[in-house]
């Protein structure tokens, strides 16, 4: 099997990185467009033993990054950023080719970003502060220190963006890290260790290990000199994860799903409402922050179906590589078929599909929205990960946020309205990590991002990352001359 594959004019090697080296596996999985379905290439596909290798090349690599100054690191992951910029047209349109979304939002909004987390993370570890106060003429030193080998996991929906997220504040902080990336999209994860090598990244820092999660996620979870699990993914993988870490109560970050509201209220500027809401079905709805219930008040219902489906009914869908294109396919058969089983028994059980409600051609789903829905219904209940939305309404305040509330996750939630005081009452009362109010999709690296309930365990971004990847110590210094007695 090759070691290299080129994939639309760009080479990918498809071996593992290990401790700075191209590792290959004895066997290889293939990796398929989600565009037309076909074959792009053949990926090793790691054991336990590649696994082991690169925790254990991670290992070997800590103590020299740990030790490397700040402001070094912070140069490095400038350098990477700056790797990600002169190679973003080659990242975007293998990303497109791997996992099926935008071309245009790859080049425009993904693919900056990516550089972005390398440059904020890379910023805000210079100001990473050190804390001194004293206790009964004791001084206490606060200090931020690497906590070690890091393992992150992540899924295919946002290959590259998902996993930067990790990757950066994590080497910022001075750990080494494992990315394991989703085996329907190995891609740019392989790029990315091209681009950091060329950065200058010593060897063994950036480790990334291609294959299948049940095969060698446990050989990475329950490694006893990994330090953090980072895990971006669906609920019962995190359960898997979390019960394989607890061997050696590996601290866990979880960012999982949701099945967030959109809360549209009378006192709403409509036309607004109806773009956050034809919004919901960008990458083919295979967003964990998708606001995929609507909740809309009674006396407008009506008029924002209406010009909901005037706007979703003229969303162009296709080859996601089209500038043209609005919705692509979704990533696997196996994805379609989930999403096509969760529409069919709801309209068993009496949805009525406004729109959609069927596959198109190859890995397309037609964009659906549900009305008729049960509030415990299983299309309201469950996360479909897939351009299918469902509609209900209320009729006062306390009804919405009860619907809003109602299930098991917690991870963003959106509200349009005209009154400000509402606003404010309103997201409150909401249990998600994010609120937006009047928008949708604003993320600042500052701000803590996460999920409660079933979307997650523990927040990242600005500090909160920090947090997670550091191990914090107090350093206590008795006063010259001091005496007990
Ligand atoms: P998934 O849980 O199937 O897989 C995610 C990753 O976990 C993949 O790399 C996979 O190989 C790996 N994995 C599988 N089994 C494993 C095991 N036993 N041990 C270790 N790793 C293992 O999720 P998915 O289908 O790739 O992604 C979709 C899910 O991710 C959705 O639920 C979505 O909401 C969620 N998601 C959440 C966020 C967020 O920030 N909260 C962002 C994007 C996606």
């Amino acid at each position: 099997m090759p070691d290299k594959i080129v994939v639309a004019g760009v080479s990918v090697d498809t071996r593992h990185w290990i401790g700075g080296e191209r590792v290959a596996s004895a066997e290889m999985f293939t990796d398929h467009s989600p565009i037309d379905g076909k074959p792009i290439g053949e990926i090793s596909r790691g054991t336990p033993t590649e696994a082991a290798a690169a925790v254990a090349a991670a290992k070997a690599a800590f103590p020299g990054w740990a030790a490397t100054s700040r402001a070094e690191r912070a140069r490095i992951l400038h350098a990477v950023a700056d790797g990600v910029e002169k190679r973003l047209e080659e990242l975007a349109i293998v990303e497109t080719t791997d996992n099926g979304a935008l071309l245009r939002s790859h080049r425009r909004g993904v693919m900056p970003r990516v550089a972005h987390n390398f440059r904020f993370f890379a910023d805000w570890l210079l100001t990473l502060g050190h804390e001194d106060f004293e206790t009964r003429g004791h001084t206490n030193h606060v200090s931020w220190d690497p906590a070690g080998p890091c393992v992150l996991i992540t899924p295919w929906n946002a290959p590259l963006m998902l996993a930067t997220w990790k990757v950066a504040p994590a080497l910022a902080a001075g750990n080494t890290v494992v990315l394991k990336p989703a085996e329907w999209s190995p891609l740019t994860a392989s790029l990315l260790a091209d681009i950091a090598a060329e950065a200058g990244l010593p060897a063994g820092v950036l480790n990334v290990v291609q294959g299948y999660g049940s095969e060698i996620g446990d050989a990475l979870t329950a490694h006893p000199d990994v330090r953090r699990i980072s895990f971006t993914g669906s609920v019962p993988t995190a359960r898997r994860i979390a019960a394989s870490a607890a061997a050696n109560l590996t601290p866990l970050s979880l960012e999982l799903g949701g099945k967030s509201p959109l809360l549209v209220f009378a006192d709403a500027d409509l036309d607004r409402a109806v773009d956050l809401a034809v919004e919901q079905y960008d990458n083919a709805g295979q967003v964990c922050l998708a606001a995929t219930r609507f909740l809309v008040e009674e006396s407008v219902a009506q008029e924002f179906t209406r010009r909901f489906v005037e706007k979703a009914t003229a969303l162009v869908q296709g080859d996601p590589r089209d500038e043209g294109t609005d919705i692509g396919p979704t990533i696997h058969p196996r994805q379609l078929e989930k999403i096509d089983g969760f529409v069919q028994r709801a309209l068993a059980a009496g949805a009525r599909a406004v729109i959609g409600g069927h596959r198109r051609d190859g890995r397309y789903y037609a964009p659906t929205l549900l009305t008729d829905v049960a509030q415990d219904a299983e299309i309201v209940q469950e996360e479909v990960f897939g351009p299918v939305l469902t509609l209900q309404t209320f009729a006062t305040e306390d009804e919405a946020v009860r619907l809003a509330d109602d299930t098991r996750f917690g991870l963003a939630a959106t509200l349009v309205t005209g009154d400000p005081e509402r606003a404010e009452r309103v997201s409150a009362r909401l249990v998600a990590g994010t609120v937006w109010v009047n928008c949708f999709f604003v993320r600042d690296l500052q701000a803590p991002f996460g999920g409660s309930r079933h979307s997650g365990v523990g927040r990242e971004g600005g500090t909160w990352s920090f947090d997670f990847y550091c191990d914090l110590r107090n350093t206590v210094t008795a006063p010259t001359g001091w005496t007990n007695h």
